[in-house]
């Protein structure tokens, strides 16, 4: 025998439930059962495969109790686990939901102080916390378990007191038992008598009555003694029956129709299904009727998961049924990346059971399901943009950049997600959707504005914003890295052509009323001996210099051309680790600045004067900062701002007396 201590977090974890002020204690059956129903699920998968590791009888979850010695054991015949396995899953914690929990509880005691057992009750109750919520019913817990397939079997024990012990154990089928000591009823504290059959009957209704394996239990009944002729016999007392019994219809939840279905159950099977302890923001229950039939049960969360983002995810999403029957948690067929926040059930009908990933990935009845979740999906979330505000919001924060990915992929629902795009704009009053922004267009604006960037701060002080400014113009501001994926594809709104204000070259003049000051062409050609030197000061950082119509106080900005990446893109291909084509860029320069135009001055005094080289640099580098880009090389670009302050600092204190202090320094003794 071996014995463990528990890491940090689940002593943490244990010591908060077996001191559990929460009243509700009787979801540790629900935790419990769900637990051997995914152990069910996944040896039926593994069976496809490998019928041998299949037990002779059916896949059930048992519970059974001994009133006298107070205990009440869940049972299933499923997966099991090896010794690691125990010690990973149990000892550990293995599952996002305990750590989140965690991280939840110790927000909420910050903001309620120390000691707020209230905060704790409130929690455990949203989140369940799995297995070790047993400790709220049990003092003692003994799990014996065995691997299908392997022939050991391990027994794990802890009174939850910091540590556990590991012995090897003597168990005739694969699957696992859950053995709990239970604590004193104390129906005050919820604690009721989970050695009463009726108490564990209305729990099993109450959790897991979805759970599509069955739940079953003996239950004694009393039944009267029948003469012949089936009446019962006078003065004799009726006799006790011990009967098995089924304590859960089984119904697939998501096989009924949605009227039959109330909130609540839909927020269990949530629940169940994905661990997440907020109710979601939309449920979306539909059937697909004709050449192919499904039914499909599709929650959106109203957080998203921690991986949402991770390659390797570990948190499920979507299942796979065939008739009822689980075949895989993989819903890579069944929906497009820019759907897997999703969690639910689509059930096919007339799938083999057998079905294979390479299989889903081919078969035209998957690609009509596919099609069909997709739309209902989007419809719910149309639904939502109409109806509830509110919600629309939570999904589009949560989840508004996954769905973006959705446009930079060529498919046939892009205009129906760019309906659904919001974004924060130069207007400053929050987020707006597309559709809003053209109604607020003003007349001869024949596109959308945009201007992307790494932050809101980079991009609502960006110098290409200042013309469009001054003319009342909206830009919306795209900040997601993965805005700048769509954002190439020339996508189109309403007719209308989506436009970077920092790329290609922007006259604001031709649709307005004519600016200010109309420059005429002989202004321009006053600079053509600047821009001429600037072009060649440069030459390896730009690939032009030239006059700006978007500038109205800055001197300088750096745009591209139409179709040259964008420095965020350039960044986030770095980032990946890949190296992005050389793309020089463009400095505009405003003829308006007083820095230009003492510059052209300058060089009109002395073409071959030295300090413009300085000063050319010095503007570079100042219009990568103002966009909130990254300067080549910082140490260069700060020793030439040093220079040139040290310099102006000098021409403002001649007066002043030499400074003479290098001097009369003390030399270093050699
Ligand atoms: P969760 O079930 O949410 O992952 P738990 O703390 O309840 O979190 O369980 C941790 C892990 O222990 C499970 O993910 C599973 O791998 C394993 N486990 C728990 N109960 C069983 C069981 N009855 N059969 C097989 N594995 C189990």
């Amino acid at each position: 025998m071996e014995k463990h201590t528990f890491t940090a977090e689940v002593q943490e974890l244990l010591n908060l439930m077996v001191h559990s002020l929460y009243s509700q204690k009787d979801i540790f059956l629900r935790e419990l059962v769900s637990n051997s129903s995914d152990a069910l699920d996944r040896l039926r998968l593994e069976g496809l495969t490998e019928p041998s590791i299949l037990p002779d009888g059916e896949l059930e979850i048992r519970l059974e109790v001994d009133k006298a010695a107070r205990t009440l054991a869940i049972s299933d015949n499923g997966i099991g686990m090896s010794r690691e396995e125990v010690v990973t899953n149990i000892g550990t914690i293995a599952r996002s939901g305990s750590a989140e929990f965690l991280a939840a509880l110790k927000e909420k005691q910050k903001a309620d102080g120390e000691g707020g057992g209230a905060a704790t009750a409130d929690l455990i109750g949203q989140f369940g916390v799995g297995f070790y919520s047993t400790f709220m019913a049990a003092d003692r817990i003994i799990l014996t378990t065995r691997r299908a397939g392997t022939d050991a079997g391990t027994r794990w024990e802890s009174s939850g007191d910091g540590s556990y012990t590991l012995d090897d154990a003597d168990r005739p089928q694969a699957g696992t038992t859950v053995l709990l000591h239970l604590k004193t009823v104390d129906e005050e504290d919820g604690l009721e008598d989970y050695t009463d059959t009726f108490v564990l009957k209305e729990i099993v209704k109450k959790y897991s009555d979805f759970v599509a394996h069955p739940i079953r239990m003996l239950v004694e009944r009393q039944e009267p003694v029948l003469d012949n002729a089936g009446a019962p016999v006078k003065g004799v007392l009726p006799k006790t029956v011990t009967e098995d019994e089924t304590l859960n219809s089984m119904k697939a939840i998501w096989t009924r129709s949605r009227s039959e279905v109330s909130d609540d159950e839909y927020h269990e099977f949530f629940r169940h299904i994905s661990h997440d302890w907020q109710d979601p923001v939309s449920t979306i229950s539909a059937g697909m009727e004709g050449t192919f039939n499904a039914r499909i049960l599709l929650f959106i969360p109203a957080k998203a998961p921690f991986d949402l983002y991770q390659r390797e995810r570990v948190t499920k999403g979507v299942q796979l049924y065939v008739k009822r029957v689980h075949i895989m948690d993989d819903w890579k067929a069944l929906l497009p990346e820019w759907l897997r926040f999703l969690k639910g059930v689509i059930d096919c009908e007339d799938l083999s059971l057998n079905v294979s990933r390479e299989i889903l990935q081919h078969d035209r009845q998957v690609k009509a399901i596919r099609t069909f979740a997709i739309k209902k999906t989007l419809d719910a979330i149309e639904r939502l943009k109409k109806d509830k505000p509110d919600a629309m919001r939570t999904v589009w924060t949560e989840f508004g950049a996954v769905l973006k990915e959705g446009l930079a992929t060529p498919n046939e629902f892009r205009d129906r997600l760019l309906n659904l795009v919001h974004c924060e704009s130069s207007r400053g009053e929050g987020s707006t959707s597309l559709s809003d922004y053209v109604e607020r267009m003003a007349n001869g604006q024949e596109a959308l504005y945009y201007l992307g960037g790494a932050s809101l701060d980079a991009v609502r002080n960006s110098p290409h914003l200042e013309s469009f400014t001054s003319k009342g113009i909206e830009v919306l501001f795209f900040t997601d890295p993965v805005d700048e994926f769509w954002l190439q594809h020339g996508l189109t709104f309403d007719d209308k052509q989506i436009v970077s204000v920092s790329q290609g070259e922007i006259d604001l003049g031709k649709d307005e009323k004519k600016p200010e000051k109309a420059k005429d062409s002989s202004d321009d050609a006053k600079f053509d001996g600047l821009l001429q030197a600037l072009r060649t000061h440069l030459q390896d950082d730009i690939k032009d210099v030239r006059l700006s119509g978007r500038l109205t106080s800055s001197p300088a900005c750096l745009v591209g051309d139409k179709d040259d990446m964008s420095p965020q893109l350039e960044a986030m291909m770095r980032q990946m680790g890949q190296v992005p084509p050389k793309n020089k860029r463009i400095l505009e320069i405003n003829p308006d600045h007083s820095f230009i135009k003492r510059l052209r001055a300058m060089h009109e005094a002395d073409s071959k004067t030295a300090a413009l080289a300085t000063y050319a640099q010095l503007l570079h580098g100042q219009a990568i900062l103002a966009e909130g880009g990254t300067l080549p090389d910082p140490g260069a670009y700060s020793r030439i701002v040093m220079e040139v302050a040290n310099q102006a600092v000098a021409a403002d204190s001649v007066s002043e007396e030499p400074d003479t202090t290098a001097d009369e320094a003390p030399q270093p003794e050699s």
